[in-house]
């Protein structure tokens, strides 16, 4: 029995075929640049090497099409037959607050989605074509929706709540929903597995530190803050983005420059140009950052220790709100891959009873890890994120329990 993780991004989708028994990748690529005269189609399966071509594909649907062929293709052997394919995961960046957990798709379902359009202008309406072409595709197969909202849903009300007039958060819902759920849940699961704890004895802060990043404070098994707000912009400074400001910083801007009036300028500034990239007028990409540190560029030395502070913040007021962490989690591009940032990150951290071994944090590894001391109190990890295996993990789990 296989499932199908998709995830439709605003001008992407990307897939990956999992064997459900085993949890096995059996297949995975993507398609990007929908819609544009550059789209390409790249996969690769367990027994092929990594393939691309151009393609012509108009929309979301087009794409899926595609992709459903191409793991169909007898040649391919892939799946021989539909009917091997238990279920489809499709991953959903913002449920709003209708969606605490991850729900079959029903006609009820991709109504309530609908209202989530508003909230989430650039993903959602992808994600319901998605959803649309695969049941056209697939007819019969059951599909289920895995949100990235959906983990923090537990936060309560004073963390999610903005010191707004409460109409806005009644007729609007503008609060904290919190991003990257999905990775979030699995490495916490994968932390209790490691730390040989149930989680419902844990105290975790989790680090996704990408391209976009976000900070967690969980308490049993439960999201109690998130760096993330009611959009993926708020928290720590990230590749492109400027995380927290001070949000009266808009309105001088607006008053100011005659150009930054409306919402897309001020939010290209804010989610495209700012972060690492703004600061430093190099890169949002933390390697480019670390080799100009190297060279002494002063900008990109800059931009680093703002990074590394605002994430040393998150982890200290998470540690205070949590009254004590048992365990430090480090994940995604950055927190897998760069020891600089998370030494950077721990270093003066022994107060909280976090202390990292520089040695083991230097090894590379694709590896589950420790790098904090043996005496540290606080344990740090590197867990690498899986969120399509945690998509499929969810799926069958809604599957089994609506039998
Ligand atoms: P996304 O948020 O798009 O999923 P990723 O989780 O893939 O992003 O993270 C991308 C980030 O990871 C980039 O800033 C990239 O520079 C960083 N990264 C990847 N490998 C390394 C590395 N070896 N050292 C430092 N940073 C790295």
């Amino acid at each position: 029995m296989k499932a199908l993780v998709v995830n439709c991004g605003s001008s992407s989708v990307k897939y990956t075929l999992f064997e459900l028994e085993n949890e096995k990748k059996m297949a995975w690529g993507l398609i990007e640049c929908i819609g544009l005269p550059e789209a390409f189609y790249k996969r690769q399966t367990i027994n092929s090497e990594e393939k691309k071509e151009a393609v012509k594909v108009a929309n979301h649907t087009e794409a899926v099409e595609l992709i459903i062929k191409g793991l169909l293709d007898k040649n391919k052997a892939m799946i021989s037959d539909v009917s091997e394919i238990a279920v489809i995961g499709h991953r959903i960046v913002h449920g709003g607050d209708k969606f605490s957990k991850s729900v079959l798709v029903t006609d009820k379902v991709k109504e309530e989605l609908k209202e989530c359009f508003s909230i989430a202008p650039l993903h959602t309406p992808a994600h319901y074509a998605g959803i649309l072409a695969v049941e056209k595709m697939l007819p019969g197969i059951p599909s289920v929706l895995v949100f990235d909202t959906a983990f923090h849903q537990t936060m309560p009300d004073y963390a999610y709540m903005y010191a707004l007039p409460y109409e806005f958060y009644e007729k609007d819902h503008i609060r904290r929903y919190g991003f990257h759920g999905t990775s979030h849940n699995y490495v916490s699961q994968r932390a209790a597995v490691l730390l040989r704890k149930p989680l419902s004895e844990l105290k975790l802060i989790t680090a996704h530190l990408g391209n976009g990043s976000s900070i967690t404070a969980i308490e049993n098994g439960k999201v109690i803050d998130t760096s993330m707000g009611f959009t993926p912009l708020q928290g720590v400074v990230m590749g492109t983005r400027c995380g927290d400001i001070d949000p009266a910083i808009i309105a001088y801007l607006i008053g100011q420059y005659p150009h930054y009036k409306d919402a897309k300028t001020l939010n290209d500034l804010m989610n495209k140009k700012s972060g690492l990239a703004g600061v430093s007028g190099l890169s949002a990409d933390m390697r480019d950052i670390l080799k100009a540190v190297s060279e002494g560029n002063k900008k990109a030395q800059l931009a680093f220790n703002m990074l590394v502070y605002s994430i040393k913040k998150y982890i200290s007021a998470y540690y205070g709100i949590l009254n004590g962490v048992d365990a430090l989690i480090f994940t995604a591009g950055i927190g897998e891959n760069s020891a600089p940032v998370r030494e950077s990150i721990c270093k003066n951290l022994s107060v909280l009873g976090i202390e990292i071994d520089v040695e083991k944090n230097k090894e590379r590894s694709s590896e589950e890890r420790f790098i904090s001391t043996n005496s540290s109190k606080v344990k740090v990890l590197v867990i690498p994120t899986n969120e399509e295996l945690m998509i499929a993990r969810e799926s069958r789990k809604v599957l089994e329990n609506n039998k």
